[in-house]
C-alpha cells in the first residue's frame, strides 16, 4: 500500500488519484471523490505520473519534437510513454551544445535497475539512482548530470495543478500507534521531539510527539481534519494523528534533508542562482495552494520549510502557530514572536491574511538569497518594528539580481492589498527563472 499514489480502483474504471492511510483511501476519480477501502486499491505500476505537469501519456517521439520545437526553450522537456510498453522517455530540448550547432532534441529512456532482492530504482545517468520517476525528474530539474541540459520547462499539459484531494470528509484520520515504529531523532521544535519512523514497517514518516502543555490539542485535532485535505507536491503532507494517548503524535511526510534554513547554511557558496530561485519557486507553489484554499500559514519562514532527497522544498507547519501554548511565541511582544517575518498589520493588530503570508514570503526569499542569514541581524524585535514602521526594509542580498529584489520589495509593501498574490508571485518567479543566469 502506498501513502500517496495513483491507484487503480476495482469498481471505478480508470485511474484515480488516492490518498491512502490505514484501512481507507480517499480517491478522486473523474472529478468525483469517494472513500474506498484500501484492500480494493492497488498501486499502479507506473507510479503517480498522471498528476505531474511534465507527463504526457499520448505523445510519441514526433509529437514530442514538434511540441519542444514550438516551445523553443532551453531545457524544455516532456516525459512520455516510450514505444516499448511500460517504459518512459524524457524528450529534452537544448538550444546550444558545444560542437552540435543549433538546437538539439535528445530522447533519454528512463532505465530501471533489476537487483534481485533490492527495490527497483530509476535512472537517466548511471550514477544517479532514484526510488521513483518523480524523484528522478526533480533531481534533474536542478542538475543536468550528464544530460544535454537540466530539465527546466515542462511542456505539454495546460493545466498545471496537481489533482486536489480537498473536499472529502476524512473520518478515519486516526493512526494506530501500534503500527508505528521509531527510528532516529530528527530534531526538536516548539511542540517537542520529532523522530523518523515507519508506518506498518514500510513507509518512512516523521512523528512529532507533542510535549505536554505545548499545544491546544483539542483545537488542533479538530483542525487536523482540514489540514489533511491540503494535499500538494510542495506542502509537507499531514498523514494523521495519534490522539488517543499522551503524548499525542502528529504523523507527516518525511523530508530527508531536514529544514531549509540549515540546508541553506550548510551549502553556502554551493548553490547556483537557478537553484536558489527554484527553492523560491517550490515555496511559492505550496503557498499558492494554501492561498487558493483560503488557508493562512501565519509563520512562513525558512525554518518552517523542509527539503527532501530530490531537493524539493515543501512548506511545513502551516496554520500550526494557532495551537502554540506559549505566550512568548503567540504575543507580538513575546521574545519568540516572528516579528522579523511579520508585516505591520500583524505586529500591530494581529491581522493575518494570505497577504501577511506574502510579506513573510519576501523575508523567506531574502533568507534564501543570503544563504540562511538572520534578517535584521543586528536588531532586536522592538527595533525592527520601529524600522519597518519608518519605511526601512531589508537590504538587497548580494546574490539577488535587481529583478529578484524587486519581487521581495513588492512583498514588503505596507498596504496588504498592494502586495502581489501567491499566484502572481509564482508567475514572477517563473519568469525570473526563464531569464536566470546559466547554472
Ligand atoms: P515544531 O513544529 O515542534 O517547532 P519543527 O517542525 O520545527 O517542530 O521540527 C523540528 C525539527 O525536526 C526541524 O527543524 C527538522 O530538522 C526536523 N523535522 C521536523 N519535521 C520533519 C520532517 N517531516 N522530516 C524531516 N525532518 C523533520
Amino acid at each position: 500500500m502506498c501513502l500517496v499514489c495513483v491507484c487503480v480502483c476495482v469498481w471505478v474504471t480508470g485511474v484515480c488519484v488516492c490518498v491512502c492511510l490505514g484501512d481507507w483511501c480517499v480517491c478522486v476519480c473523474h472529478s468525483e471523490e469517494g472513500y474506498i477501502p484500501s484492500n480494493y486499491v492497488t498501486e499502479k505500476k507506473s507510479g503517480n505520473l498522471v498528476q505531474f505537469v511534465w507527463y504526457s501519456k499520448h505523445v510519441n517521439r514526433n509529437k514530442a519534437e514538434e511540441l519542444l520545437r514550438k516551445e523553443d526553450k532551453e531545457g524544455a522537456f516532456i516525459v512520455r510513454d516510450s514505444s516499448s510498453p511500460g517504459a518512459y522517455t524524457v524528450s529534452l530540448y537544448a538550444k546550444s551544445t558545444a560542437g552540435e550547432g543549433g538546437a538539439v532534441i535528445k530522447h533519454y529512456h528512463i532505465k530501471e535497475t533489476h537487483g534481485r532482492d533490492a527495490p527497483r530504482q530509476f535512472y537517466l545517468a548511471e550514477k544517479h539512482l532514484f526510488s521513483s520517476i518523480p524523484d528522478l525528474i526533480e533531481y534533474h530539474k536542478h542538475n543536468a548530470a550528464g544530460l544535454v541540459a537540466r530539465l527546466r520547462y515542462p511542456v505539454g499539459k495546460q493545466d498545471k495543478s496537481a489533482p486536489s484531494t480537498a473536499g472529502f470528509s476524512y473520518e478515519k484520520w486516526e493512526i494506530n500507534p501500534s503500527e508505528l515504529t521509531f527510528m532516529k531523532e530528527l530534531g526538536c521544535g516548539q511542540f517537542g521531539l520529532v523522530r523518523l519512523g515507519k508506518w506498518r514497517a514500510q513507509h518512512k514518516v516523521a512523528i512529532k510527539a507533542i510535549r505536554e502543555g505545548a499545544m491546544y490539542e483539542e483545537d488542533f485535532i479538530e483542525e487536523a481534519k482540514v489540514m489533511m485535505r491540503l494535499s500538494h507536491p510542495k506542502l509537507v503532507q499531514l498523514y494523521g494523528v495519534c490522539s488517543q494517548q499522551q503524548p499525542i503524535y502528529i504523523v507527516t511526510e518525511f523530508m530527508e534533508l531536514g529544514c531549509l534554513l540549515n540546508f541553506l547554511r550548510q551549502r553556502r557558496g554551493g548553490l547556483t542562482l537557478g537553484a536558489l530561485l527554484s527553492v523560491c519557486q517550490d515555496v511559492s507553489e505550496g503557498m499558492e495552494h494554501l492561498e487558493s484554499n483560503g488557508f493562512i500559514h501565519r509563520d512562513l519562514a525558512a525554518r518552517n520549510c523542509l527539503v527532501n532527497d530530490a531537493l524539493v522544498v515543501k512548506v511545513s507547519d502551516f496554520g500550526m502557530a494557532r495551537y502554540v501554548l506559549d505566550n512568548q511565541y503567540t504575543s507580538s511582544s513575546g521574545a519568540k514572536f516572528p516579528v522579523k517575518w511579520s508585516p505591520p498589520e500583524v505586529f500591530y493588530f494581529c491581522k493575518y491574511s494570505s497577504k501577511s503570508d506574502v510579506w513573510s514570503y519576501g523575508v523567506l526569499m531574502w533568507e534564501v538569497f543570503t544563504e540562511g542569514r538572520m534578517p535584521f541581524e543586528q536588531s532586536q524585535n522592538h527595533e525592527v518594528v520601529a524600522l519597518i514602521t519608518q519605511g526601512h526594509r531589508l537590504y538587497r542580498p548580494k546574490l539577488a539580481t535587481p529583478t529578484i529584489y524587486d519581487i521581495m520589495q513588492l512583498c514588503w509593501r505596507e498596504r496588504p492589498e498592494e502586495r502581489p498574490s501567491f499566484s502572481q508571485i509564482c508567475l514572477m518567479i517563473s519568469s525570473a527563472l526563464e531569464g536566470d543566469a546559466p547554472p
